[in-house]
């Protein structure tokens, strides 16, 4: 593959399963120096890193819990320790509790909203001081389409996802005249461990509702990850993208 990112520093968080796994392979299959987070599945990450790296690619997992500010501080810390600087993040940890209103608890709802929206307002505050004297660097947000729709039985997980709309053209606007470009991926329904847990009824149902009648696969969320990286996105900020095979028309 074309090494457009040689030289580049990504952190990728969530890179140890689904999306982020994909985005990890898809950027350092690119030449970039990938520093990409676990939470649980330490196996998992150092089998990834350990592939890549006998491939002849740059990437090291690191352990962080996205809620903490001194987790995601130590991460950023890290990196910049190495290498100095940092290019892009890619927001992209995400969990689901999902239920209905009434029986959510206000631990669904608080785990939801810290991993989703405060972890990624925690590391774009960790990132920004970095970028802003790079006078370059873009930040890449995984919402969801849910997050401008709306879904029964995830009013946590939406109002992160519109929540991470919101950061997305805030952040956007506040960092543009430093020439950090900050834009959001909103994913349909994309076939991970997340959306293993639907029932294969439920699965159906979505498939049929799909414009293109399929699920995505992982890689074509990390592609579109590869294209607001790239130098072809360079006036393109605060954006939202639908990646969701018509969904969400
Ligand atoms: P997965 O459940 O497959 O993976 C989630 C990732 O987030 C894992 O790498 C996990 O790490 C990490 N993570 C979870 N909690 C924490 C935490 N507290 N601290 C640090 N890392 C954590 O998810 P997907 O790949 O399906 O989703 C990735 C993103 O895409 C999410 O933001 C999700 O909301 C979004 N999305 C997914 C869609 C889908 O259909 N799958 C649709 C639309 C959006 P570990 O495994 O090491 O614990």
């Amino acid at each position: 593959m074309e090494k457009r990112f040689a030289g580049k520093v990504a952190i990728v968080t969530g890179g140890s399963r689904g999306i982020g796994e994909a985005i990890v392979r898809r950027l350092a299959s690119e030449g970039a120096r990938v520093y990409a987070t676990f939470n649980s599945n330490e196996e998992k990450a150092k089998a990834i890193q350990d592939e890549l790296t006998n491939d002849g690619f740059s990437v090291r997992f690191l352990r962080v819990e996205i809620t903490s500010e001194q987790s995601v501080k130590e991460l950023v810390d890290e990196v910049i320790k190495e290498v100095g600087r940092v290019d892009v993040l890619v927001n992209n940890a995400g969990i689901t509790r999902d239920t209905l209103l009434m029986r959510m608890s206000e631990k669904d709802w608080d785990d939801v909203l810290d991993t989703n929206l405060k972890g990624a307002f925690l590391c774009c505050k960790a990132v920004c001081r970095t970028m802003m004297s790079q006078r370059k660097g873009k930040i890449i947000n995984i919402g969801s389409i849910v997050g401008i729709n709306g879904n029964p039985g995830q009013v946590n997980y939406c109002s992160s996802k519109a929540g991470i709309i919101g950061l997305t053209k805030s952040l956007a606007k506040e960092l543009a005249s430093r020439n950090i470009l900050v834009n959001c991926i909103a994913p349909g329904y994309v076939e991970t461990d997340m959306t293993e847990k639907l029932t294969e009824e439920q699965r159906n149902a979505f498939a049929t509702m799909i414009p293109l009648k399929r699920a995505a696969q992982a890689e074509e969320i990390a592609s579109v990850v590869a294209f607001f990286m790239s130098d072809d996105a360079n006036y393109v900020t605060g954006q939202v993208l639908s990646v969701d095979g018509g969904l969400a028309m």
